[in-house]
C-alpha cells in the first residue's frame, strides 16, 4: 500500500494500492516501446526537454515543497531548498548534456578510433522518501538526456511527490513512455530485474535494500548505482571560531530533521578542544531545536518522516544508553506525530551498537580523538564511506587529513549539502558509482569504441 500519513499528527491522510503484476509489466513494456523513440531524439532536443523541467520545476516549487511536508515532514524552507538544487540538476544536464555526450576523438597507434556516447535501454529507478525531488533527479536528469527511459518506484510513503514529478516531467516534454511512475511495491522489484527488457538500476536507500537489490542485478547481470546509508565523520582539527564551528555541525547534523545520506553524525573533536566543543554543541542543540510544525516557516525541529522512524531511533539512543553511553541532552519521544529531541551522545565506545550503526535522525555522536592519527583511526573505523568532513584553520593539514579518510567525499571546513556540478557518491557499505556531474551521466552509459 502507498499511503500519506501526516508525520506531525500522524494522521492518515490517503491510501493507495499498489500496482498489480500486470499493472508492473504493462509498465515496463511502455518504457521499452519508449526506448527506440526516445533514444533518437537528437540530444540537443531531450536537453531542452531538461531545460523546460528545470522551469517548471522552479514554478511549482510551492507545491512541490507543501507535498513533502505533508508526506514527510520536510520543513517548508527546507523543502524549497530542496527544489532549488533539483532545479540545478536539469540545468545542469539540459546545458552541459550534449557535450558531455559528444563523440571523444582517441588517436591509436595504428588509427583512429572514437568513443560514441550510448543510452543503454530501460532503467529501473528505486527511491526513498528523504529527499524525494532531490534523489530523483540525480538519477532522472541524467539519463533521460542520455537517451535511456525510466520505470520509477518510490517510496511507499510518498505517492504525491512521485505523481507531482511524472507530471512535471511530461509537462515539460518528456514522452509519457520515456518516463513512468508504478506504484510497485518492493516485493515485485526482483521481477522487475529479472525481465530482460530491464537493463539497469538505481537504488538510493538503506543498506537492507541495496544488498537485495544489488543481488538481483548480479543475478540478472544488470548495472547497479546503490547510494545507501552512511556514519560519517566531521573531524574538528582546531577553529578559529569555536561559535561558528559548533553552529555549522549542528545544522549539517541537523539538516532534514537527521535524516540525510551524507549528514556529519560523528563529530571527532580534538582533546584540547573536546570540551568547549561538546558544550557548545549540547546548548545549541538543546536551545535551537525546538518541535514545531513542518509547514510553518520558523519552525527549527520538524518530525521525522513517520512515526516508525522516530521511535526506532529512540530506541537506538535509549538502547546506547542501556550501554553506557551519556546522554547530553534531547533523546525523548515526543507525540502525537514522529518527534524526537534533538540529541547529543557523548562516551560512544566499538563496543556500543551506536557506533557502527547509522542513526538517522537528530541525533549528534562526539568522540575525543588524542591524536590526528586517532582521529582518522576513529573516523575510519566504520562500516560505511560516503561524505566526510574536516574543519581547521591550516587548509593543508585538513587536506593531508582528507586523503587519508575512506570516503566517497569530503568536504572541507563544510559539511554535507549537495550541488549539480560535484560528483556524489560512496564506498564501502555506502555504495556504488556515482551521480551528479560529469561521471553522473556515465553509469548507464554504452561506451562505444567505434574504430574509424
Ligand atoms: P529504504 O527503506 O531502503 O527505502 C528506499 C527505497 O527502497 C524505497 O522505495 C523502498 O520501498 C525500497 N525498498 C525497500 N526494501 C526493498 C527491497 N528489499 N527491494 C527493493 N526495494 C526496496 O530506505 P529509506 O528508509 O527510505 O531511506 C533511508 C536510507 O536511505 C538511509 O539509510 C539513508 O542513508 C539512505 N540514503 C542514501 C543516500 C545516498 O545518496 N547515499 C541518499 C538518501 C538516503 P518501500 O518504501 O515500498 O519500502
Amino acid at each position: 500500500m502507498y499511503s500519506v500519513t501526516d508525520p506531525a499528527t500522524g494522521e492518515l491522510v490517503e491510501e493507495t494500492p499498489n500496482a498489480s503484476d500486470e499493472e508492473v509489466l504493462a509498465a515496463i513494456d511502455r518504457v521499452h516501446r519508449g526506448y527506440t523513440a526516445w533514444r533518437r531524439r537528437p540530444v540537443a532536443e531531450r536537453a531542452g526537454i531538461a531545460l523546460r523541467a528545470a522551469e517548471l520545476f522552479a514554478e511549482r516549487s510551492d507545491e512541490l515543497a507543501a507535498i513533502m511536508t505533508l508526506e514527510m515532514g520536510k520543513r517548508i524552507n527546507e523543502g524549497r531548498g530542496e527544489i532549488g538544487i533539483v532545479v540545478d540538476i536539469f540545468e545542469y544536464y539540459g546545458t552541459n548534456g550534449p557535450a558531455l555526450l559528444a563523440d571523444e576523438p582517441l588517436t591509436l597507434k595504428t588509427g583512429r578510433a572514437v568513443i560514441a556516447k550510448e543510452p543503454i535501454g530501460p532503467l529501473l529507478g528505486v527511491m526513498p522518501w528523504n529527499f524525494p525531488c532531490y534523489q530523483v533527479a540525480r538519477f532522472v536528469a541524467p539519463n533521460l538526456v542520455l537517451g535511456n527511459t525510466i520505470l520509477l518506484k518510490h517510496a511507499s510513503i510518498c505517492p504525491r511527490s512521485a505523481a507531482a514529478i511524472e507530471r512535471v516531467l511530461h509537462d515539460a516534454g518528456v514522452p509519457e513512455d520515456a518516463y513512468v511512475n508504478v506504484f510497485a511495491s518492493s516485493r515485485q522489484i526482483p521481477s522487475v530485474l529479472a525481465d530482460p527488457r530491464i537493463k539497469g538500476v538505481s537504488l538510493t536507500g538503506s543498506e537492507r535494500a541495496g544488498i537485495s537489490v544489488a543481488a538481483e542485478a548480479g543475478r540478472n547481470l544488470k548495472r547497479a548505482v546503490l547510494e545507501l546509508g552512511g556514519s560519517d565523520p566531521l573531524i574538528v582539527l582546531d577553529t578559529a571560531d569555536m561559535d561558528e564551528t559548533v553552529k555549522a555541525t549542528a545544522t549539517a547534523r541537523m539538516r532534514n530533521c537527521g535524516q540525510s545520506c551524507n549528514a556529519p553524525k560523528r563529530m571527532i573533536v580534538m582533546a584540547d578542544i573536546y570540551e568547549e566543543f561538546v558544550d557548545g554543541l549540547t546548548k545549541r542543540v538543546a536551545e535551537y531545536y525546538r518541535p514545531g510544525d513542518p509547514a510553518d516557516p520558523s519552525t527549527t525541529l520538524p518530525p521525522l518522516a513517520s512515526v516508525a522512524a522516530a521511535d526506532e531511533v529512540a530506541a537506538q539512543v535509549r538502547t546506547a544508553v542501556e550501554q553506557g553511553a551519556t546522554l547530553r541532552t534531547g533523546g525523548r519521544r515526543i507525540g502525537p506525530g514522529a518527534y524526537l529531541e534533538a540529541t547529543v551522545l557523548t562516551d560512544v565506545t566499538p563496543q556500543m551498537d551506536a557506533y557502527h550503526e547509522e542513526i538517522f535522525g537528530p541525533v549528534a555522536l562526539v568522540f575525543r580523538a588524542g591524536t590526528e592519527e586517532e582521529a582518522i583511526d576513529i573516523a575510519n573505523d566504520s562500516p560505511f564511506g560516503l561524505g566526510a568532513a574536516v574543519f581547521g584553520t591550516d587548509p593543508e593539514r585538513a587536506r593531508g587529513v582528507a586523503d587519508r579518510i575512506e570516503a566517497g567525499m569530503v568536504y572541507l571546513n563544510r559539511s554535507g549539502g549537495s550541488v549539480a556540478d560535484l560528483p556524489f557518491g560512496g564506498i564501502k557499505r555506502s555504495g556504488m558509482g556515482r551521480e551528479l556531474g560529469a561521471l553522473g551521466i556515465e553509469e548507464f552509459m554504452n561506451k562505444k569504441s567505434i574504430r574509424l
